[in-house]
């Protein structure tokens, strides 16, 4: 599969990861938004959010369950972050593997990441 993100699970594209467990990933972005600008992804291949499936259930808590353990390892649990997941080309989604945007470190202005 073409998708950079698998690459990245794979270890075949290096990443500067800060997060792993048996289901999850997540490094920091290579263009960040924010001083703390962390992908959170599924190891698993989910194209976007328009895709998931309720066997997903447990792939994506985990995904959740990750965003606080990052945010506290990278001290912005406190001062508080952002999770933000684009779907579509509306959405501004890029990259077709879902994943969630972490945001912090910064008082965060208007609503949307902006797309590459
Ligand atoms: P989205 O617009 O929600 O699809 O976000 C895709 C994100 O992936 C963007 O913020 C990119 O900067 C980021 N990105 C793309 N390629 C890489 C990579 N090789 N390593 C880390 N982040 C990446
Ligand atoms: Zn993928």
């Amino acid at each position: 599969m073409d998708c950079i993100f698998c690459k990245i699970v794979e270890g075949t594209i290096p990443s500067k990861k800060v997060f792993e467990s048996e289901h999850v990933v997540a490094f920091h972005d290579i263009q960040p938004a924010a001083p703390v600008h962390v992908l959170i992804i599924p190891k698993k291949h989910i194209a976007s959010i328009n895709e998931v499936e309720a066997a997903d259930r447990e792939v994506l808590g985990e995904v959740l369950l990750a965003a606080p353990q990052i945010a506290r390892q990278l001290g912005v649990a406190e001062s508080g972050y952002r999770l933000i997941n684009n779907c579509g080309s509306d959405g501004g989604q890029v990259v077709y593997h879902i994943h969630m945007h972490l945001l912090g470190g910064e008082k965060l202005g208007g609503l949307n990441v902006k797309p590459v």
